[in-house]
């Protein structure tokens, strides 16, 4: 659903005239927002209003008390010890694990593997999956709308291996060229790396088409779910896709936990990653057996804490219900879409089709990091740069943006909040 544009919900809040139009009665954010204990702070003597929801979310107290009473009662390693407290330890990451596999429409939880996020997950199947297809003279796609994260492995895997990178464009909306990624897959393309949300525009891929055309010719697909995960989650088995990472701190879990899903035979046929504890069935010096699925590819201690923590972020989620939320962030969406655009002197940046969790914007020709610190100081909490997307900065011709992202406890009244913001800034450098 576009929440871009359309939307009768830009009423004149501020000037006090007509009341707002509210996110469905399903959804109580507000009383949400109460499970977030940091939010009770004030900022520089103003209540704190937190929209830098795409870089972090925050954590509702049951995370925090699900990742505390590990520690408390159950803290033991995994997997190698005969003694009660490393069997609880063990089972409660195995649980976690069936949760993530359920939250993902996994098939099976050993197609889940545990790493440290989005970002550890591609370089893992970039240099394994990667490693193994990709040679001298072939291409990996990716996209225009790419994070870092999702262009640099693949552009390192194809420095070392003589292959090249091509790159599908968006237009000046900031949607993908469906007619160019046509034309881009061809008969060398090893894999198409592709998000599900771009964490700077906030453009919501249209994946089944975009899978489907991939599939048509033969080209395995990677999803970056890092924005996707928590505003519209995913169905792996479904999407036609072969590969789905996501990080648990954009998901209202703990950092350095995230999780890579992949298609059993491929990760069957994958070589293993990192060598160490864990992933083998036997070592000798002469020969190692690798360990089945899913620790072939988690050498080493796991974060067993951050895993119990992102089951418990995923029961929360789910608790509320990802439907309800995502009604609400559309709600709040429309919101500020249509605030920002009747704002003098604020250019929003991108206008996709269709949207989640994030809006960029200019004020006037101040510098977005000017933004971010003047609404700062009014308790508002936005990103201001690049993104970690400098290529799509470079084809719309900008050095950074301010960004707005929205989470399931974001109000009306913070979207009041922005806007209160952004005036102050235009006051300040008029
Ligand atoms: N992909 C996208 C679309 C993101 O927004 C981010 C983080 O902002 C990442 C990947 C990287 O995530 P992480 O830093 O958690 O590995």
């Amino acid at each position: 659903m576009s929440v871009s544009g359309t939307s009768a919900a830009g009423e004149k809040r501020l000037s006090g005239a007509a009341p707002a139009r509210r996110p469905a009665p399903a959804f109580d954010a507000a009383r949400a927002r109460e499970d977030f204990p940091i939010l009770r702070q004030r900022v520089h003597g103003r209540p704190l209003v937190y929209l830098d929801n795409a870089a972090t979310t925050q954590k509702p107290r049951a995370v925090i008390d699900a990742i505390s009473r590990y520690y408390e009662e159950d803290n033991a390693n995994v997997h190698r010890g005969v003694h009660l407290l490393s069997e609880r330890a063990t089972r409660r990451h195995d649980e976690a694990r069936k949760r993530v596999a359920r939250f993902i429409g996994a098939p099976d939880p050993r197609e889940v593997i545990f790493v440290r996020g989005t970002t550890e997950a591609v370089n893992l199947v970039a240099q394994t999956f990667g490693r193994t297809r990709v040679g001298a003279g072939d291409e990996v796609l990716v996209t225009e709308l790419e994070h870092h994260s999702n262009i640099v492995p693949w552009q390192m895997l194809c420095h070392e291996k003589g292959a090249r990178l091509r790159v599908v464009p968006v237009t000046d909306a900031g949607d993908l060229d469906l007619d160019a990624l046509e034309a881009l897959l061809g008969p060398r393309t090893r894999l198409l790396a592709v998000t599900q949300v771009s964490n700077a525009l906030g453009t919501v891929n249209p994946l089944p088409e975009i899978i489907a055309r991939a599939k048509a010719r033969g080209v395995p697909v990677l999803v970056d779910g890092a924005q996707g995960a928590p505003h519209l989650g995913f169905d792996a088995a479904a999407s036609g896709a072969d590969f789905y990472a996501f990080s648990g701190h954009k998901l209202y879990g703990p950092t350095g936990v995230g999780v890579l899903w992949g298609r059993r035979e491929h990760l069957e046929a994958m070589p293993p990653w990192q060598g160490g504890g864990d992933m083998i069935l036997s070592v000798t010096f002469e020969k190692t057996i690798y360990n089945a699925l899913p620790h072939k590819f988690e050498a080493g201690t796991p974060d067993i804490a951050g895993a119990i923590g992102l089951a418990a972020a995923i029961d929360y989620v789910d608790g509320l219900g990802l439907e309800a939320i995502a009604a609400h962030e559309r709600e709040l969406l429309a919101l500020a879409v249509d605030a920002l655009e009747a704002e003098e002197g604020v250019r929003l940046v991108g206008t996709p089709r269709e949207r989640a969790g994030v809006v960029s914007f200019l004020v006037g020709d101040v510098h977005p990091h000017d933004v971010g610190t003047v609404l700062d100081r009014h308790g508002v909490a936005v990103r201001a740069g690049h993104h970690c997307a400098q290529p799509l900065m470079q084809r719309l011709g900008l050095a950074a943006t301010a960004r707005a992202s929205f989470g399931l406890y974001n109000t009306p009244e913070d979207v009041d909040a922005l806007v209160r913001g952004i005036r102050a800034v235009r006051e300040m450098f008029a």
